[in-house]
């Protein structure tokens, strides 16, 4: 009997790094359930993938959100195997004058809905041989920069997740891991960027202070998710790789 291919969830799969893990991770193998809510390039990326794909369009921040998607992955596919937690929104903002409404907007899309994921996927996993989950956190986890505290407590937040929801459902056989990606270049950096009176000059001094000399391209993080998802990340768990060219070892 042959193996049934494994199945991932990828969250902002619509956009930048989400959409290379995804084309990553199924070119591995794996059956890919995309989620985001832009239809338009959901649908694009399905038929571009060709087979093994299924768009879900979905608010994440929505109260059924997490578990219609889980439900849908497991209708389509059989089962869910890999949840890959990259959706989330920037902020930027002077800390002193943040208001509430955007603090709680960016906690609920980058942290409350990705535990919800977490545990609509982990609920599927734990009824079968168990999973992977991989959170896609940040350099700015560890690194401070000012303009970014909220952006930041939200990854240092999935960070702190990734280690205790690790030892939770370690029993359950699902390892649960974090990439923490430096600058990459995607929608969200090159929007950012656009914002910047002096862009050219800024990028020139973002590369300098990566001892790689580059920022990050999306396939660099997915190549770190698709190692997680793997048979060779069997005994890895808790942990958080950084995919930043050597930003923190400095
Ligand atoms: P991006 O191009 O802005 O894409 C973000 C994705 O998240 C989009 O697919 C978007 O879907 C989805 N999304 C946002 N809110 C959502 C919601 N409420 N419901 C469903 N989907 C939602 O961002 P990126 O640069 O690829 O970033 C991907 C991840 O890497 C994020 O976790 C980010 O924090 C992290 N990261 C990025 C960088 C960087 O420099 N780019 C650096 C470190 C970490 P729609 O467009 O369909 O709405």
């Amino acid at each position: 009997m042959t193996a049934q291919p494994l199945v991932a969830i990828v969250t902002g799969a619509t956009s930048g790094i989400g959409a290379e893990i995804a084309r990553r991770l199924h070119a591995d193998g794996l059956n890919i359930v995309v989620v985001g809510r832009s239809a338009e390039r959901g649908t694009a990326l399905v038929a571009e993938l060709g087979t093994r794909a299924l768009f879900v369009g979905a608010d994440l921040t929505e109260p059924e959100g997490p578990e219609q998607i889980a439900a849908r992955a497991v209708e389509h596919f059989g089962t869910v195997d890999v949840l890959v937690n990259n959706a989330a929104i920037d902020h930027t903002g002077d800390l002193l004058s943040v208001p509430a409404d955007e603090i709680r907007t960016t906690l609920e899309t980058n942290v409350v809905a990705a535990i919800r994921m977490l545990q609509a996927a982990a609920r599927v996993m734990t009824t079968g041989t168990g999973g992977a989950i991989i959170n896609i956190t940040s350099r700015l986890a560890r690194a401070g920069v000012a303009g970014l505290g909220v952006y930041s407590a939200t990854k240092g937040a999935m960070e702190a997740l990734t280690r205790s929801a690790a030892i939770e459902l370690a029993p359950s056989n699902i390892r649960v891991n974090a990439v923490a990606p430096g600058l990459t270049r995607t929608p969200l950096y090159t929007d950012w960027m656009a914002t910047l009176p002096n862009a050219e000059q800024v990028a020139q001094e973002q590369a300098a202070n990566i001892p790689l000399g580059r920022i990050a391209e999306p396939a660099d993080v997915a190549a770190a998710v698709s190692f997680l998802a793997s048979p060779g990340a069997a005994y890895i768990t808790g942990t958080s790789i950084p995919v930043e060219g050597g930003f923190l070892a400095k």
